[in-house]
């Protein structure tokens, strides 16, 4: 038997009483996120809206049972509920800042995807109406910004017309003699909305009295998802919340900049080139450093008996990029070979003047069979990362044997 429903008339219906057509046992549904056992109640007539045509289903009360989910089976509504009722009559309430939050979504989303159809001739391919944001996806080529926004700005000045919107029940021969532009397959008689001097629609969707309900459209982002453009937006109580977001994100920037929230953008770019500045400064000072060092290094490190000198140290409170510096610096000097290491990190670095004659990728993977790690490099430099930072001087001390041994 066909759920009577009585959102088709009346969406602002938030209580009702009807009585129970058939109540089982629904089988488990891991995907539904749904967990204990749970009944499938079909009702003569209900005002729980279910899931369909991108509106997400009611949730409320019947009776004590919780409504955990609305689903629409052929002419059937199923209630998926958390108790069996005591008695075949029941009351039903909805639950309605979120039903509402709904209404307004969804009727905002009719009067942005006409105006983005009348004024910019981009059809509405798809609709979502999610928990956070809502989206459109059109068709057409990439909307620009002047097109989102003028889209917006139509949308919200038939908000401000508080223009009523109707229901209407027809035949789809009568629907596309009034320019219904989408293609009906259902036969009978059809519901329509219709808001006034904007557009006539077949839906089945739960909407606000008048436009002025939708409060405020909000145009966000924009991307692109296969050969369509989704356009993210926010209507109502939403936008509200979006607005006071934004706000208190652009304060907390301006905060943190110290600047007023106008400025944020310039003293964003100015910190950033700054930053650049800073960067390039400290790269520079580090290649000086490392050349003084270097030099200072090779001073206390006598070559022995084969010419080899080596040079080996655990660095500890350097920025990560400064072994890197010396161990290039220390192997622009013949027969040099460099053996350092980052303590905190537990970065290995080998490098060699290529006149040392050793490898310094072979001598990387000989310490790392000894202590865990990864890396690897060339004849004349390798890196790598042991696995445990604290063997950091074992692995220098381990990698220098090798060198004498060879
Ligand atoms: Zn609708």
């Amino acid at each position: 038997m066909a759920t009577r429903r009585l959102y088709y008339d009346d969406s602002f219906q938030k209580e009702f009483t009807a009585r129970v057509v058939h109540c089982e046992v629904l089988p488990p549904d891991v995907n539904s996120g749904i967990t204990g056992t749970v009944w499938g109640l079909i009702l003569d007539r209900t005002a729980f809206y279910p899931t369909s045509g991108g509106q997400p289903n009611d949730s409320g009360k019947i009776g004590d049972a919780n409504v955990l989910d609305v689903r629409e089976e052929g002419d059937e509504i199923i209630h998926v509920v958390d108790r069996r009722p005591e008695s075949p009559d029941v009351n039903g309430c909805i639950h309605w800042p979120r039903r509402f939050d709904h209404m307004q979504q969804h009727t905002g989303q009719h009067v942005l995807s006409a105006m983005f159809q009348e004024r910019f001739g981009r059809p509405t391919v798809s609709f979502h109406l999610g928990a956070e944001v809502c989206t459109i996806d059109l068709r057409g080529p990439e909307p620009s910004e002047e097109v989102l926004e003028g889209a917006e700005r139509a949308a919200n000045q038939i908000v401000f017309d508080d223009r009523p919107i109707n229901i209407r029940y027809d035949s789809a021969e009568e629907f596309s003699k009034l320019g219904v532009r989408k293609e009906v397959k259902r036969a009978g008689i059809l519901r329509a909305i219709e808001i006034e001097g904007v557009e006539l629609q077949p839906c089945g969707g739960t909407h606000v009295k008048s436009t002025g309900q939708i409060g405020m459209a909000l145009v966000r982002r924009c991307s692109k998802v296969r050969q369509d453009w989704r356009v993210e937006f926010v209507c109502g109580g939403r936008a509200e919340k979006a607005a006071r977001h934004d706000f208190q994100l652009l304060r907390q920037a301006a905060e943190k900049l110290s600047c007023a929230q106008e400025d944020v953008a310039s003293a964003a770019s100015r910190a950033l080139a700054e930053r650049d500045a800073n960067f390039k400064n400290l790269r520079a000072m580090l290649g000086r450093l490392a050349r003084a060092e270097a030099a200072l290094a090779l001073q206390s490190a006598p070559p022995g008996p084969d010419g080899l000198r080596i040079v080996s140290r655990v660095f500890e409170g350097v920025p990560s990029e400064y072994p890197g510096f010396f161990a290039t610096e220390l192997a622009k000097s013949e027969k040099t070979v460099a053996l350092l290491s980052a303590k905190e990190q537990g970065h290995l670095l080998f490098a060699q003047h290529p006149s040392s004659g050793k490898d310094m990728n072979a001598l990387l993977k000989h310490v790392f069979e000894k202590f865990n790690g990864k890396g690897g490099g060339t004849r004349d430099f390798a890196r790598g990362k042991l696995s445990d930072p604290a063997h950091a001087d074992g692995a220098l001390a381990f990698a220098r044997e090798q060198l004498f041994r060879a």
